[in-house]
């Protein structure tokens, strides 16, 4: 029986139950949860889970992480298949072949279209579970009502949304700039009826004053407690959890011939996804390095070449690029894989207990000069390291729409695929990588169905070049085009007192008129 328990990266001796790593998100002192030790597989696991469905061998995977003092086995078997219900192909993330020894893991079959759905109908469904446990603890007039609060630019706030709605106890605000999210993101978030679901629509603002205001809420203490304020973002440890599970179904999906040397290859943002794929790894998953995949926002890239993290040189700022679900400055879930690297460079002695704060006081003083000086140098020990385990590319935005384009032209046995700008940016990089390792098995994770990044799409098919294609005909699924015809409900609000207000409205039990 699993006895995992959690801890902040950035130190304390405390350690906190899944429950509370959970419902808590971020740690107090600013670090991430992570498990303090990495289960052990069954030894006959090969064998044994060879044959089981994807919520079945989700079952097997989460069952070494998650007590069953937290979630009991039937009601954790419940919830998982709840989760995977919702998605439309019955393998929930399928494999296809796109070349002799390249296959496409496709995550994107959920209610939104897009890979966060793989972690998010869990999460959504695990938070309605827990509080509901702790409600049932709780006398009547102290119940607790969770008020998850975030901001999008696009993907996070749908998949969000359907994670969420409808569950009892839990109110969800997300905010956007109005007016500037694709109508087929805003369709997406605006549709769902659930009376619990709240797109508010933030007038004459961009994406970063929306998150700051995400921010300055959280930040109010008051306001925080009185509301219960939750989130949902990437660093929540059930979202890596949930992930870890497609690596596995991946590798059982390939032929028994094709398993023996396989590598993965992940476009990555803030390094949530392919940090599942490393813990898939630890827990003995056999596989070799791990391909990050970036765009021209390249820290990431950058960390695996020199060793040192640091913001780009210029403006600072995050550059736009035609795969925006992957445009950071900083990867959140980065320093849950440099606590690992601190801990596995650390001289060899001293109690378990020991080593795991001096790696914890390691990576505070990384993030300490990170935040004064934008930069910090881990050493040679440290990116060799990591070098054994990643290698990373990066992928221009021309180079993202010229592969979107062979993709489509391919006419080889394993026929044309229209590819996300996403997807197009790991098999860019897988195609590099493959010249160094030519006897792999690839896999690159497909992260969002092209529909979902038209732009991208039709300006790397333009119509004068490509008369036969048509993105509504060949590209758009009708659950999508049909949302356009659908009531939207979006509120409209001014700056952050609006938002306040309108979260205050709906607190005191007043229904707010939709715009
Ligand atoms: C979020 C997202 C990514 C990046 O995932 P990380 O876990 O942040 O690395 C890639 N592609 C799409 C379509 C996404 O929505």
């Amino acid at each position: 029986m699993s006895q995992t328990r959690y801890f902040s990266t950035r130190g304390g001796a405390e350690t906190l139950s899944f429950d509370e790593a959970v419902l808590t998100g971020l740690a107090p002192n600013g670090g991430l949860y992570i498990p303090t030790e990495i289960p052990k597989l069954p030894e006959d696991w090969e064998t044994k889970w060879v044959k089981l469905s994807f919520p079945e061998l989700s079952y097997e995977i989460l069952s070494l992480f998650i007590p069953t003092d937290s979630i009991p086995s039937a009601d954790l078997k419940d919830i998982i298949d709840r989760s995977y219900a919702t998605f439309r192909d019955p393998k929930v993330t399928p494999l296809r072949q796109t070349g002799d020894n390249e296959y496409v893991l496709e995550l994107w079959h959920g209610p939104t279209w897009a890979f966060k759905d793989v972690a998010l109908q869990f999460v959504g469904n695990v938070f309605a579970y827990l509080l509901e446990k702790r409600n049932a603890e709780l006398g009547e007039g102290e119940k607790e009502q969770l008020t998850v609060l975030g901001a999008t630019s696009g993907d996070t706030g749908s998949a969000a949304i359907y994670g969420l709605r409808s569950k009892p106890s839990i109110t969800i605000f997300i905010l956007y700039p109005d007016g500037r999210v694709s109508p087929i993101q805003e369709a997406q978030m605006a549709t769902v009826p659930d009376a619990n679901v709240y797109c508010v629509a933030v007038e004459d603002s961009d994406f970063d004053t929306c998150q700051s205001i995400v921010k300055s809420c959280f930040g109010d203490a008051e306001f925080n407690k009185t509301h219960r304020l939750g989130a949902v973002n990437s660093i929540n440890w059930a979202r890596i959890l949930a992930q870890i599970v497609y690596y596995f179904q991946a590798y059982f999906l390939l032929p028994e011939e094709k398993r023996k040397d396989v590598q993965f290859v992940v476009p990555t943002g803030n390094f949530g996804d392919i940090l599942a794929g490393w813990y898939a790894k630890r827990l003995g998953l056999p596989c070799k390095e791990l391909v990050v995949a970036t765009n021209e926002n390249d820290i990431l890239q950058r960390f695996f070449s020199t060793g040192r993290y640091e913001k780009p040189a210029g403006s600072g700022e995050v550059k736009p690029t035609y795969s925006p679900a992957m445009d950071i400055l900083l990867s959140s879930n980065f320093e849950r894989l440099l606590w690992y690297l601190a801990y596995d460079t650390l001289p060899a002695e001293g109690s378990q207990e020991e080593r795991r704060a001096a790696a914890q006081a390691k990576l505070n003083s990384w993030m300490d000069e990170l935040r004064q000086t934008g930069r910090v140098d881990m050493g040679q020990a440290v990116k060799e390291l990591a070098g054994k385990e990643f290698w990373a590319e990066r992928v221009s935005d021309e180079e993202t729409l010229a592969e979107i384009k062979k993709y489509y032209n391919k006419n080889d046995k394993y026929g044309s695929y229209v590819v996300d700008p996403h997807t197009a940016v790991g098999l860019a990089s897988q195609e590099r990588a493959a010249k160094k390792a030519p006897t792999s098995t690839w896999v690159t994770l497909s992260t969002a169905h092209p529909a979902k990044f038209s732009e991208a799409v039709e300006l790397a098919l333009p119509a004068k070049e490509h008369a036969q294609f048509n993105f509504k005909r060949d590209v758009l699924p009708s659950q999508l085009s049909e949302l356009e015809a659908l009531k939207k409900r979006v509120f409209k609000v001014k700056g952050e007192d609006g938002v306040r207000a309108l979260i205050e409205a709906v607190k005191r039990g007043e229904q707010p008129v939709a715009a």
